[in-house]
């Protein structure tokens, strides 16, 4: 099956007279489960339910893994975290990659006696610190910068020397590039982005290649308690059907968008693994199938920055990405990346593309002065 069907059928029930596809949530604490817990496939809503089950076969279906819902991206980073790093191990983190998750291992995983390497994105960086290493975390196209990294080539170096591979798969998604068929051991993602692209909820999964390591995970979800809602994960299974016409549309408009941006003067810095003329083009283009629909560039400074987003008209400022609506926000308004004050973080929606250019058009030329 062609992954444009894939997304659609995933997960939905089998074909039964008078049943819905994809039936509503299951909103249940406990459910009804006399005698022996195994005799019910549900027992307690923190231990699995339906609607997570059927969001999880499609995930599966389209990770080629085995995939566990979770909270939150982080919820998910956390628990990869959590089930293969112990006091003494050596994790390898991208330096340009997300800034919370480098901070959760800088500080917490840190006091716990973890260590933590750092290196660039670009240029498959990280190779360099795999000597006595347990875990290799991947972040391609890394964000907010888009740089891209050969998973495939990193994933064989990590094996040679006995470390796990773990590739934070957000600005892609699961339909733009498969980390496990790349050779990585863990796929993780936050759903909050392009997966459900409707900027209305908080979600995030984990994929795992070996049963052994699914079960931990399972298991860390458990006792967590790290779960995701059954609303939340229903509108995640809904929007999961749309994923490939989102995200067609948003990376047709991106690629429009960063054309007419090369060409405009007082642009510096443009990056959008699509364009050919991008650093990361080659090893992206052999890698993904979507470019996936960020664009950033920088403009001189904050003031500039700030004048362009307050100008756009229908371009909301707003943090996250991947939503069917454009949002652009000025970065460096976070702490935590190492990024010019006029950095211009821009993902691209489902709108009309000619209505997005003009609008950039004139909020460009309102931050000229
Ligand atoms: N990974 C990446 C690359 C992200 O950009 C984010 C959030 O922006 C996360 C993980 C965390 O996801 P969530 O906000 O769903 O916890």
């Amino acid at each position: 099956m062609r992954d444009r069907t894939r997304v659609i059928r995933a997960g939905l029930s089998a074909s039964s007279q008078g049943a819905a596809f994809l039936s509503g949530p299951t909103f249940a604490g406990p459910f009804y489960a006399a005698g022996d817990p195994s005799s019910s496939p549900y027992t307690y809503g923190r231990f699995h339910n339906p609607t997570w089950t059927r969001y999880e076969e499609a995930l599966s279906d389209l990770e080629e893994g085995e995939a566990i819902t979770f909270a939150s991206g982080m919820a998910a980073i956390a628990a990869i975290f959590g089930v293969v790093l112990r006091p003494g191990d050596t994790l390898v983190l991208p330096s340009d990659s997300y800034y919370t998750a480098r901070k959760l291992a800088g500080g917490y995983l840190r006091d716990m006696g973890v260590k933590v390497k750092e290196a660039p994105t670009a240029g498959n960086r990280q190779r360099e610190h795999l000597e006595g290493a347990k875990l290799l975390w991947l972040e391609s196209p890394s964000n907010p910068g888009l740089d891209v990294c050969d998973i495939a080539e990193m994933a064989v170096l990590a094996h040679q020397a006995d470390v796990l591979v773990a590739v934070d798969n957000t600005t892609a998604t699961a339909l733009g590039q498969r980390p496990l068929a790349l050779g990585a051991d863990f796929s993780v993602a936050s759903d909050t982005k392009a997966m459900t692209g409707h900027a209305d909820l908080i979600l995030g999964h984990v994929a795992i290649r070996e049963k052994s390591w699914a079960e931990k995970i399972r298991t860390w979800r458990t006792q967590n308690g790290s779960i995701p809602g059954p609303m939340e994960v229903w509108l995640a299974h809904r929007s999961l059907g749309t994923l490939a016409l989102r995200l067609e549309t948003q990376c047709q408009n991106a690629l429009r968008i960063a054309e007419y941006l090369s060409k405009r003067p007082g642009v510096t810095g443009l990056r959008y693994p699509g364009l050919k003329t991008d650093p990361a083009h080659e090893i992206a283009a052999r890698q993904m199938n979507y470019f996936g629909p960020i664009v950033s560039f920088v403009l001189r400074n904050r003031e500039r920055a700030e004048t362009f987003l307050k100008s756009c008209r229908l371009i909301i400022e707003a943090t996250s990405f991947g939503s069917i609506h454009t949002t652009a926000e000025r970065r460096a308004r976070w702490a935590g990346d190492v990024i010019p004050e006029g950095f211009i973080r821009l993902s691209v929606g489902c709108e009309d593309v000619d209505d997005l250019i003009l609008d950039l058009s004139q909020a460009l030329d309102r931050a000229d002065g």
